[in-house]
């Protein structure tokens, strides 16, 4: 067997095993998989028509096989776009896939340029793997791990650039032979290249793949199933990092500990179901009066954590006063009618030398003392310095 085929025979095993691994993502869900996956075929049925080179028949491996190739690359690129919550131009892609076709068909039935060809197709290619690595850049998220993106991005630039050095090198030597019958060390060197491309980057895409499932697993572990809050183990490790910030800034730091008044009384009056509406409803209303850089934990039952990083102490008192009286003014639909409740709840703000645990002590005590106190108010706990005993 000729060492060119043999090669096509390489890339069409390692694609045919891409499939099957993108295959297992299916179930995933994940926007992007589909088009992946469909790279993948169509690239097995490009390399199906280039085999058939020596059969003379020029219109399949060079308009219907570079056809399904360059219908490949443009399902790739569909595929992070969509894995990037993008639209995808369709019409644009078609018309570029049309126009590619039509040009290849013209250096070959019109005028026969091999090395034209061959320049044409790198130009096509390699824009398209400057447009794959750019989406993926672009959309770099900001808080994981990007090991996944950092590997697409960086292999569909190379790609990029050898499939330019590819095209100058036809340019500068267009008599450089038929590929599928040249031993030549270059032309060996480039369909190499050229086996690995849609299974790299469909490594890369897997990898992105899995990168996003684990976050979306981990963030479902960190939140409170009812009421989308963090899960109190979550606040916890939430608020220790933000701690650890806080020291390192010498930015200000305040820790409020919310509670729903008479919440057992709303349970059995209206039932639970109607308790884990109220629960629903106060957490939007956290949600919806806070900053992102807030972050509000359920702690227990109707018990809530709510860390305020940044705020000063008379900033943090303000932000309590207006989150109770938020919740005072709020309405809430039980089947015709309208009822209303109220919150309590211990700020303490935090002092350097304070840990997590002595801060919540703090607030819980102020909130206790809110609830003995009649509810509906905020209880501001005062940091006193431990003084030392008498010598
Ligand atoms: P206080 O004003 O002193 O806070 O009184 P309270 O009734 O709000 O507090 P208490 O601790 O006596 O009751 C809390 C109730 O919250 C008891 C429990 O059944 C209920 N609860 C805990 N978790 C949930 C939940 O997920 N859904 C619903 N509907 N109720 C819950
Ligand atoms: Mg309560
Ligand atoms: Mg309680």
């Amino acid at each position: 067997m000729t060492s060119p085929a043999f090669l096509l025979l390489v890339t069409a095993l390692l694609n045919f095993m891409m499939l099957l691994v993108l295959a297992s993502l299916r179930r995933s869900g994940l926007p992007g998989v589909r088009e992946w996956l469909w790279a993948n075929v169509l690239e097995l049925l490009a390399l199906a028509c280039y085999l058939t080179t020596p059969l003379n028949v020029p219109v399949i491996p060079i308009l219907v096989g570079n056809g399904l190739l360059g219908a490949a690359i443009c399902m790739f690129y569909a595929g992070c776009r969509r894995f990037s919550q993008l639209s995808v131009p369709v019409r644009p892609l078609v018309i570029s896939l049309v126009l590619f076709l039509a040009v290849l068909a013209g250096l070959r039935f019109y005028v026969d340029q091999f090395a034209m060809r061959v320049v044409v197709t790198s130009i096509y290619h390699g824009g398209f793997h400057g447009l794959i690595g750019y989406t993926i850049l672009r959309n770099h998220p900001q808080t994981r791990s990007t090991y996944g993106h950092d590997f697409t991005t960086g292999f569909a630039f190379l790609l990029t650039a050898g499939y330019l050095v590819r095209g100058v090198l036809y340019v500068l030597h267009p008599e450089i032979k038929f590929w599928y019958t040249d031993y030549s060390t270059l032309n060996l060197v480039f369909l190499t290249l050229g086996a690995v491309v849609i299974p790299g980057l469909t490594m890369g895409a897997v990898v992105m793949a899995h990168d996003a499932i684990l976050t979306a697993s981990e963030e479902v572990a960190s939140r409170d199933f009812l009421t989308n809050a963090l899960s109190r183990k979550a606040f916890i490790e939430y608020a220790t990092r933000q701690m650890n910030t806080a020291v390192r800034t010498g930015r200000p730091l305040s820790l409020l500990l919310l509670d729903i008044d008479h919440f057992k009384s709303i349970n059995d009056r209206y039932g639970h179901a109607v308790g884990d509406e109220v629960l629903r409803d106060f957490t939007l209303i956290m949600h919806n009066a806070l900053r992102a850089a807030d972050c509000l934990g359920r702690l227990g039952g109707e018990e809530f954590g709510l860390l305020l990083y940044g705020a000063s102490q008379a900033e943090a008192r303000a932000i309590s006063e207006r989150l109770r009286a938020l919740v005072e003014a709020n309405t809430i639909r039980i089947g015709d009618g309208l009822t209303s409740y109220t919150m309590s709840g211990g700020l303490a703000h935090w002092s350097p030398e304070e840990s997590l645990q002595e801060l919540t002590l703090r607030a819980d005590n102020a909130l206790y003392e809110a609830k003995g106190a009649g509810r509906n108010r905020i209880v501001v706990s005062q940091f006193t310095t431990p003084t030392s005993p008498p010598q």
